[in-house]
């Protein structure tokens, strides 16, 4: 196995699983949101296309997004680390593209790892989130304190009041319900129910069983 994709309902727990992974084992990290950004910084020819949609309101078509991966997979394949995709493919018509691009055999090395987390427990995650307005960094509920470590004020995003994350679910669960399908005799769920430490060790334990050791 040399590519995990990581699939998850917002407020289940990724990115706190891909940080861990890139703490912990030798891997390299794919992010969409991320790879989008390097190429508007780049200003290369993709980069500028994708800054003229995001400057007009619109969505990143899968053709764009499909090629920016393409491009940098392969540079990382060569590497020998393995390669994690997270928030991509988001649609089952990206897993099929995603497939079709794996020159040979390299498709059966695709593992997808879904954290489980029931919705109502997300719903709770995330209406309890709050923000530092200055530095972005995120505060759960067990964090009992008024002002972020750097000063700024913690305050309660939009995004996050109930009605929006219940939206946020259905949609989540309309687009990529077909993705976990599609990838079905490659798919691993893991709860991402409980303390972080508890997910983290499931996932350790999961990817001991896809041959992937920690990185001493
Ligand atoms: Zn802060």
């Amino acid at each position: 196995m040399k590519i995990l994709i990581l699939l998850g309902a917002p407020g289940a727990g990724k990115g706190t699983v891909a940080q861990y992974l890139a703490e912990n084992y030798d891997v390299c990290h794919f992010s969409t949101g991320n790879l989008l950004r390097n190429e508007v910084k780049k200003e290369s020819d993709i980069g500028l296309k994708v800054k003229d949609i995001l400057g007009s309101g619109g969505l990143v078509g899968d053709d764009i997004v499909n090629g920016i991966v393409a491009k940098n997979i392969e540079e990382v394949l060569g590497t020998g680390s393995l390669v994690v995709l997270d928030g991509y493919p988001r649609t089952k018509n990206q897993a099929i593209e995603l497939d079709g691009m794996m020159a040979g055999s390299l498709k059966n090395e695709i593992r997808v790892l879904e954290l489980d987390v029931d919705s109502e427990v997300v719903v709770r995650r995330i209406s309890q989130r709050r923000v530092c307005s200055s530095c972005g960094k995120t505060y759960g509920p067990q964090d009992k304190i008024e002002v972020c470590a750097c000063g700024g004020e913690l305050i309660k995003r939009k995004d996050d009041e109930e009605s929006v994350v219940r939206d946020r679910l259905k949609k989540y669960e309309a687009e990529t319900r077909p993705v976990s399908d599609y990838y079905v005799d490659r798919l691993v769920k893991v709860s991402g129910e409980g303390k972080p430490e508890e997910v983290t060790q499931r996932v350790d334990e999961t990817l001991a069983k896809f041959g992937i050791k920690k990185r001493r």
